[in-house]
């Protein structure tokens, strides 16, 4: 894994950036939705996202009392499947997003040696490896491309990869045939490797349908279908 040199950190900005999101926060903490909802959670979004902080949960809108927010590294179902589930099973949320991204750390340490890492680095990278295996299986693609795209690819089918295990899920598999719950796989693609230009979203699966032309189709799903795009087709 890489490690990032140290850079001086000016501690006394941080906190007060610290302060004022504190306070920002307080401020507009929206009290009469939170009233009306009985003071409970009612989110509309379940979100399992790569826990990357290029990768914040205000990509899709609003966070509070409207996402539930699951984030590990790689974004692995598997690493936090009670947390997925209970946004799904319990909360009920109509909308299930797993976000994956371009040049994704935790790809690269899964495809390198991590070996060394401390045990709790080893289980969550493990998990990832496992994906990227099952990536490599299931879509028969090789991945030799130069490492952006390579990364950027693999980080495409492991996204398709924790749809296909929800959707084996017999209780979510359910909620999706009812139409009552609706997987959405995308991609942030940071580094223009989708060549559309930096920080775009696309969507690369829904219900676990990775054909962009059918994806396209979904138009009642506005800028989502037309974001349909992926690097990878299987
Ligand atoms: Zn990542």
């Amino acid at each position: 894994m890489s490690h990032h040199a140290t850079i001086e950190v000016d501690k006394a900005a941080l906190f007060k950036s610290l302060e004022q999101g504190i306070l920002a926060f307080e401020k507009g903490f929206p009290l009469e939705d939170f009233k009306k909802g009985n003071y409970g959670q009612h989110p509309l979004i379940t979100l399992l996202t790569c826990a990357d902080s290029r990768m914040p949960v205000n990509i899709f809108g609003d966070i509070f009392n409207r996402i539930f927010s699951v984030e590990n590294i790689g974004n692995q179902v598997k690493t936090n499947e009670g947390s997925v589930l209970y946004g799904l099973l319990h909360l009920h949320t109509p909308l299930m997003i797993v976000a994956g991204h371009s040049d994704c750390g935790a790809i690269k340490a899964a495809e390198s040696n991590f070996v060394d890492e401390p045990m709790g680095i080893r289980n969550e990278l493990s998990i990832v490896k496992n994906s990227l295996e099952e990536a490599r299986r299931k879509s028969g693609l090789s991945f030799d491309d130069e490492p952006g795209l390579k990364f950027s690819k693999l980080a495409e089918v492991n996204v398709d990869r924790q749809i296909d295990y929800l959707l084996a899920n017999y209780a979510v598999a359910d909620l999706v045939e009812k139409n009552e719950l609706l997987l959405l796989g995308v991609m942030m693609d940071l580094h223009n490797i989708y060549g559309n230009g930096y920080g775009m979203l696309y969507t690369s699966n829904i219900n676990g349908e990775r054909n962009s032309s059918i994806l396209k189709s979904y138009s009642h799903l506005g800028l989502l279908a037309d974001r349909a795009r992926r690097l990878t087709s299987y």
